[in-house]
């Protein structure tokens, strides 16, 4: 150990170790070139552990701690300090020890320090977290426990006027799935609500039962994918409650994705065909048609336009397909009730039934039952891609946090990486 002291006063810098209540005894340095810097507290009492009042006649100190506090000029720093002891008069003596506010006595680290392990996890993974901040595994999960909870916390909600329910497959195979539930706020921030263990219809409901009545009569919309489970929980929670009265919505970008499958399959189909086919010279020209036909038609460039065309002179099936795809598309674009879009959705549909297309096969389907849903879309045109962006955020979380299958870590990774950035920089 070598004692500061000693260093010339012209290479020393002084500034406030900013804990409160503490005194600074000493400050050393040990073999790895860590600051150990030993504090005493100048608080004066302590809460009696039994009847919890104020105690002030002194019981000597405790064992010496040792904790983890913020790096220092890229230096680890420790503090070390030997919290003082009380005896209260009114518990035949017993004694308590002293606590202060920053630091948890179950934990290894400041409050701060662990602010800061929580800043380091933001967007990271504890192995990424481990090696910059040469710390052991426990001590960041345990941080990630003491900061943040496993589940919401309602009190931070006035209203959730829109929430979307998205999923997640947990495993490869898409059989294991977690539902999110998310809800955006008035400033358009978008908050993490829940992530439940399965996207049963139960589940579902038992998830929104479980949201504090006062909240109730606030929520307007609810947007998800086409999944039975979600919509019916949610109606069958808006039916057995008198308060509440939710719109399901069927989220835009959900249904897009579903009929521009349609067009992908054939354009597969048709280049597979058109390989066969055509002659080299000829196939080559329409190489590399796959992002030109997944724009739509406004973001085209000449080159790309040129060359989709020469693809539809040789599949008019694909060209019809195409225009199809673009007409529906427009249609979402346009201002209109919810009985002038089921109107148009309609006869769109009906366009499609009479061609020889069979690609959007499943997609009228789709159309046919959800069509109610679909159309609310049109109520305000509320843009849903909330759940989208965040959806690309949670797929990010999860392939970061690899292996982590337990519910409760996964809503306090996601809230991190949501939240982090607001609640601990
Ligand atoms: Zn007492």
């Amino acid at each position: 150990m070598t004692n500061h002291q000693g260093l010339k006063s012209r290479n020393l810098i002084t500034f406030p170790l900013d804990i409160p209540e503490v005194e600074v005894i000493s400050v050393e340095t040990n073999e790895h070139g860590d600051y150990i810097v030993t504090v005493e507290s100048t608080r004066n009492s302590a809460v009696c552990q039994s009847c919890g009042r104020q105690i002030t006649k002194p019981n000597g100190v405790g064992r010496e701690i040792e904790l983890r506090h913020l790096p220092i000029l890229g230096h680890w720093l420790y503090i070390r300090l030997r919290p003082k002891r009380y005896e209260c008069p009114h518990c035949n003596g017993k004694t308590s020890t002293q606590e202060l506010d920053w630091y948890d006595p179950k934990s290894p680290h400041t409050k701060a320090y662990d602010r800061h392990l929580m800043l380091q996890l933001v967007n990271s993974t504890v192995a990424d977290v481990r090696r910059k901040e040469e710390v052991g595994y426990d001590a960041v999960e345990g941080a990630l426990e003491r900061c943040i909870q496993a589940r919401v916390n309602w009190d931070e909600f006035s209203e959730l006027k829109i929430i979307g329910i998205d999923e997640i497959a947990m495993t490869k195979g898409q059989s294991n799935f977690v539902a999110i539930i998310t809800t955006q706020q008035t400033d358009g921030h978008v908050a993490l609500l829940g992530v439940l263990t399965d996207r049963q219809k139960e589940t579902v409901r038992q998830f929104f039962e479980s949201i504090p009545s006062r909240l109730w009569p606030t929520m307007e919309k609810v947007c998800t994918d086409m999944w039975e489970g979600y919509a019916n929980a949610v109606m069958e929670f808006d039916k057995a409650h008198a308060e509440v009265s939710i719109v399901v919505v069927v989220d835009r970008f959900h249904v897009a994705k579903n009929y521009r499958e349609g067009v992908d399959h054939l354009r597969k189909q048709e280049c597979r065909r058109l390989k066969k086919e055509l002659s080299e010279a000829e196939y080559i020209e329409i190489q590399g048609v796959l992002w030109p036909i997944r724009k739509n038609s406004k973001d085209l460039t000449d080159e790309e336009l040129k060359k989709l065309n020469r693809l539809f002179e040789y599949s008019p099936d694909l060209k019809l397909a195409y225009t199809f795809r673009e007409d529906l598309t427009s249609i979402f674009e346009m201002q209109l009730t919810i009985a002038e879009a089921k109107q148009q959705l309609l006869a769109w549909r009906d366009k499609v039934s009479q061609s020889s297309l069979t690609c959007f096969g499943k997609f009228l389907i789709t159309l046919n039952n959800w069509l109610d849903m679909i159309a609310n879309y049109f109520v305000g045109r509320f843009s849903s891609g909330f759940v989208e962006g965040l959806n690309n955020k949670i797929k990010t979380t999860k392939r970061r946090c690899y292996g982590i299958l337990r519910n409760a870590t996964l809503f306090q990774r996601l809230y991190l990486d949501i939240e982090g950035y607001r609640r601990f920089a």
